[in-house]
């Protein structure tokens, strides 16, 4: 391919809609063009970059025998309906002429459950492992980062059909090493780590993250065991201290005039964060309010605490606030509240005592409460955010780290969730009528796309994995006044063209200086430069991430030092596993 025909529109400036750097890149590349929030077209370049992905993924995926299918983005809502998925918040939701109900795919687990309930019916015609790369459309609330966070973006959807819990155990360790190998050969770093579940459901699941600081989740691991979770999901061991308690003291509300915050109550009182309870009220799925107990200097973890509850939880609002306190919002406590309520507390708060809660009046506190003494806990359960510093749940030397992450794939054991609500089921060999057993595999194609760029990239562009590299090398002729170096310059794109190299010829009519430029910026991996030096036989190769700069090889030399190069490359993005 040559430059002179290639259509990439490259920026000089960095577009002011953009923050993430993958996203200015992207633009900035001409990799990509933004059509409205989150929606974006792919222009050459970008869509080069998003084949190579969605190939490495379904050569993995292929490998395990999972064949390839399309559905369709329009879905009638009645499939949703079967599921109760009809009334996820992200759906875009249309009618057709008949004023029948759509929706635009989301992720497709009804419409592949459908098609396998039609034709599966027999032990013998699974396991059965079906797949897409298909565009996905979610109404986000907050589309971010260009195609870090689209409202339509491009996944890879997987799903397993089994008859036995050991099947689906089997599959679902199959895709995990395969993920595992995809990020591998994207030249990402990732790290797998227990997930919340979400809206999907279901049992086991894992997220994969590619670690850069511009992440949105949080990821907390363990370097003596290994054990990794978000930290919407880590686990924090219950306390093993054996610290004799203080004597509970007579509790007393005081007045605290303008402290609403943690902080300012701390203030105001002289106690550490540590000596103060935030109690805070939440709405059960069927209407009830509950009473989560943390301490002042812990965050409530709603997904950990819809678990506990046994149902999705969320903040009450202030109304309810207001009707079970009596007082405004912010001075919410466990002791003589207006409205009797289920009150769960933190693990956490078994330790120590005469801790400050709010009063359920407004501007006072209530000191010296002590949790079982001064009122009654319910429930007693894991419900805070995990932080840096947490013991590991899992060994007992461990500590916990935390880094920022980006999840460009989750995988999940769903077990009968849809199975069992849309009626798809097997007879076994032995006559019986068997619930399917599902799995679900997502794995963000343009996502990935975006964080590799997150976390490969410095001041002159993007820096490519050559696995995923639009082109693998560029030779660019320096002078476009020199007819030497444009038929050195063609022909040695010719030869590495045969040598099965995806090779891009800059012979655009451009000063030197703004070839290299481009180059760098779409971050094309090996950089062939033939200028001055080929009336001595020599040109200069290197690779852009490089900092040893190109080295002087013979003219001669050039196609099989490139493609030696190029192999070099790909073969340090070779699967570990
Ligand atoms: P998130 O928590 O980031 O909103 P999710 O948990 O809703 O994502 P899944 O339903 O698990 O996402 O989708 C599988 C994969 O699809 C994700 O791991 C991610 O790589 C990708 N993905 C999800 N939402 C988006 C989006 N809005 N834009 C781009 N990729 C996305
Ligand atoms: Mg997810």
């Amino acid at each position: 391919m040559k430059t002179s025909k290639l259509f990439f529109p490259t920026l000089r400036e960095i577009p002011r809609e953009a923050e993430l750097t993958s996203h200015q890149l992207l633009l900035r590349g001409g990799f990509v063009k933004s059509v409205a929030a989150g929606v974006y077209s792919y222009l050459p370049l970008g869509w080069r970059v998003h084949e190579k992905i969605s190939q490495i993924v379904r050569e993995e995926v292929n490998s395990f025998d999972g064949q390839e299918i399309h559905m369709p983005v329009l879905v009638p809502k009645e499939l949703l309906d079967e599921t109760g998925r009809s009334a996820v918040p992200v759906l875009f939701a249309l009618k057709d002429k008949n004023q029948r109900d759509f929706f635009l795919g989301f992720t497709h687990e009804e419409v592949v459950t459908d098609i396998v309930r039609s034709f599966v019916n027999s032990w013998k015609q699974m396991p059965l492992y079906l797949y897409q790369i298909q565009t996905k459309e979610r109404d986000e609330p907050r589309p971010r980062g260009g195609l870090i966070r689209g409202r339509e973006f491009t996944m890879f959807d997987g799903y397993s059909f089994d008859i036995s819990e050991a099947a689906l155990d089997t599959i679902y360790r199959e895709n995990y090493r395969a993920y595992g190998r995809i990020f591998d050969r994207c030249g990402v770093q990732y790290l797998a780590v227990e997930a919340d579940p979400g809206a999907i459901g279901g049992s086991e699941n894992h997220e994969f993250m590619i670690l850069t600081p511009s992440g949105e989740d949080t990821v907390l691991s363990c370097s003596t065991c290994g054990y990794a979770a978000n930290a919407e999901r880590a686990e924090v061991p219950s306390a093993s201290s054996d610290d004799a308690k203080a004597a509970p003291l007579a509790s007393e509300v005081v007045s605290t005039p303008d402290a609403h915050t943690v902080e300012q109550v701390a203030a105001f009182l002289k106690v550490s964060e540590q000596q103060i309870i935030k109690t805070i009220l939440c709405t059960t799925a069927d209407g009830k309010t509950v009473a989560a107990l943390v301490r002042g200097d812990r965050d409530l973890n709603l997904p950990k605490f819809s678990r506990v509850v046994g149902g999705p939880v969320e903040l009450a609002e202030p109304g309810e606030v207001v009707r079970v306190t009596g007082a405004p919002v912010g001075y919410a406590g466990p002791v003589s509240l207006a409205v009797q309520l289920p009150i769960y507390a933190d693990n956490e708060l078994m330790e120590g005592g005469n801790f400050v809660v709010g009063a359920n009046v407004a501007d006072a506190h209530r000191i010296n409460v002590t949790p079982g003494h001064d009122f009654k806990v319910d429930h007693w359960g894991d419900i805070r955010t995990a932080v840096a510093g947490d013991r590991c749940p899992r060994c007992p030397a461990g500590e916990l780290a935390d880094a920022r992450g980006i999840e460009v794939g989750h995988i999940f054991k769903l077990g009968v969730k849809y199975s069992k609500a849309m009626n798809a089921s097997f007879q076994s060999e032995t006559g019986e009528k068997v619930t399917i057993l599902m799995g679900c595999y997502g794995l963000g194609v343009s996502r990935t796309m975006a964080a590799a760029i997150e976390a490969h990239n410095d001041a002159n562009g993007i820096a490519w994995p050559i696995n995923i590299a639009p082109f693998e090398a560029a030779i660019v002729i320096a002078n476009m006044k020199d007819e030497s170096q444009i038929s050195f310059a063609k022909e040695l794109h010719d030869s590495l063209a045969a040598l099965g190299v995806d090779v891009l010829l800059d012979d655009r009519e451009e000063r030197a200086g703004v070839k290299f430029k481009d180059m760098d910026l779409i971050g094309i991996p090996v950089q062939v430069v033939v200028g001055k030096g080929l009336v001595d036989g020599k040109v200069e190769i290197g690779l852009r991430a490089s900092a040893d700069g190109r080295q002087v090889v013979a003219a001669g030399d050039a196609a099989t030092y490139t493609a030696a190069l190029v192999a070099a490359e790909k073969a340090r993005l070779a699967p570990k596993q």
